[in-house]
């Protein structure tokens, strides 16, 4: 799923002028495509200071600005920002031959990146929530003899210390085998106030198909948008943790990128799911699928110490680049 943008086509790049004049109509418009709001990306790029360039004709497209990166498909969700996979919430939509947004991405998805949230000068992170997923009851996934409850723990003692060594503040939602309530955890996270909250987890894919591997770093699904893996979620109204809807995809952008780039793992992407665990965050909020523990290369590494520190290590770089860009 991740070569949607092969050097090939990258090689037949054609720089050609940003969109026809029939884009003169919809300027600034907002147009419904299957109920959706949409706007034209031509336009709204314009105003964002990105340059526009069709890499292949009606099919792909770049924006560029002086740090940002973005690789579009026509018809697609499928995005790149700088190089890193992430989702949109709905494809791009085109209408007499303009390309068009919705309005949710451009507001959640392209406008964080482009013009990142900054905190007020008093609002600085230095207390992190981690969320080691599932405990006691809830083995999570299984992998042969290995629970995923007991690898989201190990990493979440490693990432406390480098965290504390880093110099922040940290509270674990458990820190032994025991249940912990999807909902008491981003309230502990409150009552800790907390200005962060990581929530970790490990992947694994059914008896017999153990291809899969990568890590993938969820935000928030905004209100009124599907999930990136819906399975009939429909498009859910506002939650609490949409106060944060900036923030929320910037940090799980900045760990995904320290991830794929120190672990170098397979990129599945910054993806979008309504958690009942980020729902609730009354901070900005991320979850962590860092690995599969089903792949026999990619399990036999997660099972292993040293390798969970430089998961950590990647991890604690992603959340200080978060901080760094927030608090600029
Ligand atoms: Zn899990």
């Amino acid at each position: 799923m991740n070569n949607g943008f092969a050097p090939a086509l990258l090689a037949a790049s054609l720089a050609l002028s940003a969109m026809n004049s029939s884009a003169a109509a919809l300027r600034g418009d907002v147009v419904r495509v299957h109920g959706t709001d949409y706007v034209g990306l031509a336009d709204w790029s314009r105003v964002k200071g990105l340059k526009w360039r069709w890499l292949k004709r009606d099919e792909s497209f770049q924006l560029t600005n002086a740090t940002v990166r973005l690789q579009l498909l026509a018809a697609s969700r499928e995005a790149r920002v700088n190089g890193l996979q992430l989702w949109l919430l709905f494809p791009l939509a085109s209408r007499n031959g303009e390309i068009l947004i919705s309005r949710l991405d451009a507001d959640y998805t392209l406008r964080p990146l482009l013009a990142p949230p900054r905190n007020g000068p008093d609002k600085k992170i230095k207390t992190v929530c981690l969320d080691p997923g599932h405990g006691g009851k809830d083995s999570g996934n299984r992998a042969a003899s290995k629970q995923e409850k007991d690898f989201t723990l190990r990493l979440a003692f490693e990432l406390r210390d480098q965290l504390r060594k880093a110099g922040f503040q940290v509270y674990l939602t458990r820190s032994g085998d025991t249940f912990v309530e999807l909902s008491d955890r981003p309230a502990m996270a409150r009552s800790r106030k907390a200005d962060l909250f990581v929530s970790l987890h490990f992947n694994a894919t059914d008896g017999g198909r153990d291809e899969a591997k990568g890590a993938e770093v969820y935000a928030l699904t905004p209100a009124g948008a599907p999930s990136t893996n819906a399975r009939g979620e429909g498009n859910g109204g506002w939650v609490t943790g949409n106060k944060f809807n900036a923030n929320n995809l910037l940090l799980a952008c900045e760990i995904q990128k320290s991830l794929v780039r120190q672990l170098d793992v397979e990129d599945r992407g910054v993806r979008r799911a309504r958690f009942a665990v980020l729902r609730d965050a009354a901070m900005p909020a991320t979850l962590i699928e860092a690995g599969f523990m089903s792949h026999p290369k990619e399990g036999k590494k997660i099972f292993d110490a040293a390798y969970r520190r430089e998961m950590a290590r990647a991890i604690v770089n992603g959340i200080t680049g978060y901080k760094r860009i927030v608090e600029r």
